[in-house]
């Protein structure tokens, strides 16, 4: 389903009456699980706010409990699950019913009704197939409305253009820095995508973008853009979505209830106010998430939308309350390339990384200090130790940096606190 008037439409007391229902369901559920059964076991849910009774759940209570911990529903009803992208020691692991898989396709589908798009569009999705949500998410919820989709993947240029103009793409699902990048190979081929193609709309997500990038990327394509922000512990695409107004976006809260938190204090702060955004499922079965801290900054605005729908909208995202970047749309935590570099035994004590804008994509390069003897031995060694290193951290984080090995101690070292991330990817460009 699509569109439905009803629900998007809701007045805020049924939509509350809703929740309920569904939160104390969703409790009941979550017992089932091992991880939750300790921690709900004495928890009362009479009315919304008694969810403030409920602990937070983080990204660390999903790793420590491992592959099934959270799981409420039996193994075998579970028919697909994803994996956030990779991380040291285990990956966040989230497993889906049939029934949940359907509902997260009603959700993507209704995110692109919203904006415009219909049966007759022809959607290409250049987002990564796999474990990453942003490619079945959206596939699935293309196909649920009716949409000639076409599954392409990232990355090769030249055949993403090669599909739009042969089979007359409309609605692309793009990251913001490859909508960028893509655009300049456009250019190298002498095309002009405002008369060269069909496209109309774009969805941008899985990575934070300002406003005034999408205004770019709607100049250079002639299309209208629209943010997409999801998780794939909620499910990936379809938490919350721009409508025609392009003034924030609807979380859809009849299937996530939306809390504001100060990141320092944990405490739930008024609509309106910026902090960390909290969710909790309010209809999935596998794997109910209760509280859920997302690390994403944002705040919640209450105030109606001018296109009529009720459920409310959440601002831009602004940042991370955690150290985790975005490349190119691949989440890191510096502390996967920590330990992984530093397995290594040539490796010395201090190592930057850099995360730039080249070619309007992101490149992240690390310069690593190694011992003496290595840097002052054979150039075959320190390349093969590079070789080494680069395949090291292509396993472990997804993405391939480019790495550099220095002289000891010739790295700058920062009083106090130790400062290795150098993100310039808003000094340039942009
Ligand atoms: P993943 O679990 O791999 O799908 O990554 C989810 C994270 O990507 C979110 O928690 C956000 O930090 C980020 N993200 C997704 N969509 C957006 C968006 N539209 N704007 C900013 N950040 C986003
Ligand atoms: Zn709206």
């Amino acid at each position: 389903m699509y569109w439905d008037k009803e629900i998007e439409t809701i007045s805020a007391s049924d939509l509350k009456q809703e929740q309920l229902q569904n939160l104390k369901k969703t409790v009941q559920n979550a017992k089932k699980s091992t991880y939750y059964k300790n921690i709900l076991d004495k928890i009362n849910i009479n009315t919304l706010d008694d969810i403030e009774n409920i602990p937070f759940t983080s990204k660390q209570d999903l790793r420590d409990h491992f592959p099934y911990g959270l799981l409420a529903k039996d193994l075998t009803e579970s028919v697909r699950l994803h994996s956030s992208s990779g991380t040291t020691g285990n990956p966040t692991v989230v497993f889906h019913t049939k029934e949940d898989i359907n509902q997260w396709a009603d959700l993507v589908a209704r995110c692109m009704y919203m904006t415009g798009v219909r049966k007759t569009d022809v959607f290409q999705n250049t987002m990564g197939y796999g474990l990453f949500t942003g490619g079945l998410g959206f596939h699935y919820g293309a196909e649920e409305l009716g949409m000639l989709t076409i599954p392409v993947g990232p990355g090769n240029s030249k055949r993403q253009i090669w599909f739009m103009q042969e089979f007359g793409t409309t609605a692309i699902h793009i990251l913001p820095s490859y909508a960028i990048h893509l655009y300049s190979y456009f250019e190298k081929m002498g095309l002009d995508p405002k008369k060269d193609t069909s496209l109309k709309t774009a969805f941008l997500g899985a990575e934070p973008h300002t406003d005034a990038l999408r205004k770019e990327i709607e100049k250079l394509y002639g299309i209208k853009a629209f943010n997409s922000y999801g998780l794939s512990e909620m499910c990936g695409p379809g938490v919350a979505f721009e409508c025609l107004e392009q003034d924030d976006m609807h979380i859809w809260e009849d299937h996530f209830y939306a809390e504001i938190i100060d990141p320092e204090t944990g405490e739930v702060l008024p609509d309106g106010e910026e902090g960390e955004l909290v969710l909790t499922t309010l209809k999935r079965a596998a794997m109910p998430l209760l509280r859920y801290r997302t690390r994403d900054l944002s705040s919640i605005i209450s105030e109606p939308c001018k296109c009529g729908r009720t459920h409310r909208r959440i601002a831009r995202i602004k940042g991370r309350s955690d150290d985790m970047l975005i490349i190119n749309g691949v989440n890191i935590f510096p502390m996967q390339i920590e330990k992984t570099v530093m397995q290594f035994p040539g490796v010395g004590n201090n190592y930057h990384i850099e995360i730039k804008k080249e070619d309007h994509m992101d490149r992240i390069n690390i310069l690593i200090e190694v011992h003496e003897e290595i840097f002052n031995g054979t150039l075959s060694k320190l390349d093969q130790l590079k070789k080494q290193i680069i395949e090291a951290l292509k396993a472990e984080c997804g993405v391939r940096p480019i790495v550099k090995l220095v002289e000891p101690e010739s790295l700058p070292i920062n009083e106090g606190k130790a400062k290795r991330v150098f993100d310039l990817r808003d000094k340039e460009e942009n």
